[in-house]
């Protein structure tokens, strides 16, 4: 089987040394950092189911080496009283001093300074390339900085094509440095909307189940996100919106009706809360949602405490969005990287033609690509 994974990180490889996946309960977690011999180390993936408790800075505050370990959905991580003094983490917005917690922007800004770098980090991304490759994966869509583009150009032969994401605020350096290459393309621009659900800073109508009052971040409003809009079409370029809420969805369709967007396939992520007027409005001003099948089977438990049983059965409403017939294409956002797993997911609430139209069949009839 061939697959197009429309939405990964592949710097996420970075934060790969101890592969958290693999982790099962506290103890465990613990005994690995605790071997580990390096002089600071950031690393993704825990997942609070795995390791038995959501973890804060107490669980990690005595080793002696900087630490960031960031949750499985990217929103939210938990670093130590060393990473705090040596990163020079001061209290305020997103960070919650108390229990090491950083959210968004503030805590991928910690991800980055202790992050590998360079021909490290290179050789972090070329492991995951060719991951991609043995799992049947013939293209990427990857979100990417100016260092991460740069390895993609300079590498002579890469196992899979990947188109560039670059991310809204570096966007213009990574397109200063963008040369022609056989198997590198420029994709869409990222702004992110909203958080996630997981973090409970999606942005949503109506509040969380569990918190009362609370719904969520709104990172962009819809001025703001139609100000991007005519920038990027300005150039040529298409935007890729990351809005999980129907909170934050609305503020994108209300971005794009005001615009009225020249060029087609503008591109939501994730649409995790879309509901069936959002899904045909979407479709009438010919956006195009990437949409995550594996997130379900991922995440439910997660859903359910979070937005109740009722709201938890209308997210990823994959059945819906197919039979709205608005333009879709699936990636996997690396929770898992396998796109078998949500393959699986799909086939079952589509079929088998549709998972396989929707994971590869669109790039065979080379639809989306032209900008
Ligand atoms: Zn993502």
């Amino acid at each position: 089987m061939r697959f197009v994974d429309a939405h990964t990180h592949m710097e996420l490889f970075a934060f790969k040394e101890i592969d958290l996946e693999d982790v099962r309960g506290i103890e465990d977690l613990l005994r690995k950092l605790e071997g580990f011999g390096g002089d600071s180390l950031a690393l993704w993936g825990w997942d609070e189911r795995k390791i038995g408790v959501f973890l804060e800075k107490k669980h990690i505050d005595h080793l002696d080496f900087p630490l960031l370990l960031i949750r499985v959905d990217g929103h939210v991580g938990v670093v130590n009283s060393k990473a705090i003094e040596v990163l020079g983490i001061e209290e305020g917005e997103k960070f919650d001093p108390e229990r090491g917690l950083l959210f968004e922007d503030r805590l991928w800004e910690a991800a980055n300074r202790l992050k590998p770098k360079g021909e490290r980090l290179a050789n972090c991304i070329r492991k995951g390339l060719l991951k991609a490759r043995d799992m049947g994966v013939v293209e990427i869509h990857d979100y990417v900085d100016e260092e991460v583009a740069r390895i993609y150009l300079s590498e002579d032969d890469l196992p899979v094509s990947v188109v560039l994401m670059p991310y809204y605020e570096t966007y213009r350096d990574v397109l200063k440095n963008f040369e022609e290459k056989e198997k590198v393309r420029i994709g869409w621009v990222k702004v992110y909307v909203d958080g996630s659900i997981g973090a409970r800073t999606a942005y949503l109508k109506e509040p969380y189940a569990d918190r009362e009052d609370w719904r969520g971040v709104l990172l962009k409003t819809w001025e703001e996100i139609a100000g991007i809009i005519t920038e990027l079409e300005g150039q040529g370029l298409r935007v890729s919106l990351h809005a999980i809420g129907d909170g934050a969805i609305e503020e994108c369709l209300r971005a794009f009706e005001e615009v009225g967007p020249r060029l087609r396939y503008h591109r939501i992520e994730h649409a995790e809360l879309i509901t069936e007027d959002q899904a045909l409005r979407a479709r009438r001003m010919n956006l195009l949602l990437c949409t995550q099948p594996n997130f379900n089977p991922y995440f439910m438990d997660t859903y359910v405490k979070a937005l109740g049983e009722e709201r938890a059965r209308r997210v990823n409403p994959l059945r819906m969005l197919d039979s709205v017939g608005v333009d879709m294409v699936f990636g996997s956002d690396m929770m898992p990287f396998d796109p078998t797993f949500g393959f699986r997911y799909a086939e079952k609430v589509l079929s088998r033609s549709k998972a396989e139209y929707y994971y590869f069949g669109w790039r065979e009839e080379g639809r989306y690509l032209e900008i």
